[in-house]
């Protein structure tokens, strides 16, 4: 496994980290040993949150042992100072150390929570605080919304930035991360599969590394997830004509109506569970028409009390024409639903 080092925090990490959500659908014992295999693998870098559930409980009893040897960063999604303290201290106890190596404020996306966290009493004052105690020792910030990013990044406030990027979702690689790199800050990619919708690991990482500044975070949940993505990154080809052809062939089919399951759409008004029925139609296509229908059944029966008030569309960053498109997949929907009975 190849090292790198995160940007202007100076820290030696392996090229691709660990991202920690999926551990917290496993038992204890699972996650420890999921856990474990990857730093045998060589991942040096976990990236856990306060929100994670189990999740830094999981961490501190598999790797307390080589503490000095990982990277550890978490999250709080508080915006006041003292509230953020108090998780903090939260997070130190279950991780069982002193120190957390990155800490970042959690989904910084709404302009209305900004003030509050940078402000005077707020997050990063705190924050800073633990720093010169030495709990801290880098502080940075994780974000779905673009325009939230590159505006934290222009404040020189952090040392670094995550952010999703894949070989669908490119908008950060033309904006964000260039301004990033002018600051030297650390870059953490989210989503490199873009949340499970592209089946093709090798492809995905592939596209990534082109950019060797970049730190790669999948979520990992079995032992085998482990070694093939550290046998991928093992593998040392690069991305080729014939990878392009097939992302180009991937945006094809998601084409500009690629949800990103942010969630900032909602909540809708009406009960309308927007996020899961807008993966509708990728799901039939990846699972199975019967498949989708049995797993989104509650979701997609909420579509049917959409009054199209068009709430949902001011919130979509990406400008996607929700209503419009969840007619099309209740329609969709139906037609399989037809198709399963028939
Ligand atoms: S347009 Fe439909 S989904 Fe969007 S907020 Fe209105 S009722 Fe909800
Ligand atoms: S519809 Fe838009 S806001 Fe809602 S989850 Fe998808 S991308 Fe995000």
């Amino acid at each position: 496994m190849r090292t790198m080092t995160l940007g202007k925090t100076g820290l030696t990490v392996s090229e691709v980290g660990f991202g920690c959500i999926p551990i917290i659908r496993l038992s204890q014992a699972e996650a420890v040993n999921v856990l474990q295999r990857a730093f045998e693998r060589g991942i040096t870098f976990y990236d856990t949150a306060r929100m994670y559930l189990d999740s830094e409980e999981k961490i501190g009893k598999a790797l307390g042992r080589v503490r000095e040897h990982v990277v550890l960063a978490t999250k709080t999604t508080q915006r006041e100072g003292k509230a953020a303290l108090a998780e903090l201290e939260t997070s130190l106890r279950l991780l069982g150390t002193d120190w957390i190596d990155l800490y970042q404020l959690h989904q910084l996306s709404k302009p209305e929570e900004l003030e509050t966290a940078l402000g005077p009493g707020g997050v990063l004052e705190a924050l800073r605080k633990a720093k010169e105690q030495g709990k801290i020792r880098h502080i940075g910030f994780t974000s779905h919304s673009l325009e939230m990013a590159r505006k934290l990044v222009a404040t020189g406030l952090f040392e670094t930035v995550q952010f999703p990027f894949n070989l669908v979702e490119t908008e950060a690689g033309t904006t964000l991360h260039p301004e990033a790199r002018t600051r030297d800050m650390g870059i953490l990619v989210m989503k490199p599969f873009a949340g499970g919708i592209l089946d093709d690991g090798g492809l995905c990482l592939r596209y990534i590394r082109q950019f060797p500044d970049l730190m790669v975070l999948p979520g990992l949940d079995s032992l085998e997830y482990v070694d093939e993505i550290a046998d991928l990154y093992e593998d040392e080809r690069e991305f080729s004509a014939a990878d392009e052809a097939r992302a180009e062939a991937f945006r094809a089919e998601l084409g500009s109506r690629f949800c990103r399951r942010c969630g900032y759409c909602q909540p809708c008004p009406n009960g309308v569970s927007i996020t899961n029925a807008m993966m509708y139609g990728v799901l039939a296509k990846r699972l199975s028409p019967a498949k989708a229908v049995k797993f989104t059944r509650e979701s997609m029966e909420s579509v049917r009390q959409c009054i199209a008030c068009g709430e949902c569309l001011d919130r979509c960053p990406y400008g996607l024409p929700i209503p419009d498109m969840l007619t099309e997949l209740l329609e969709m929907y139906e037609r399989h639903c037809n198709e399963c009975l028939a």
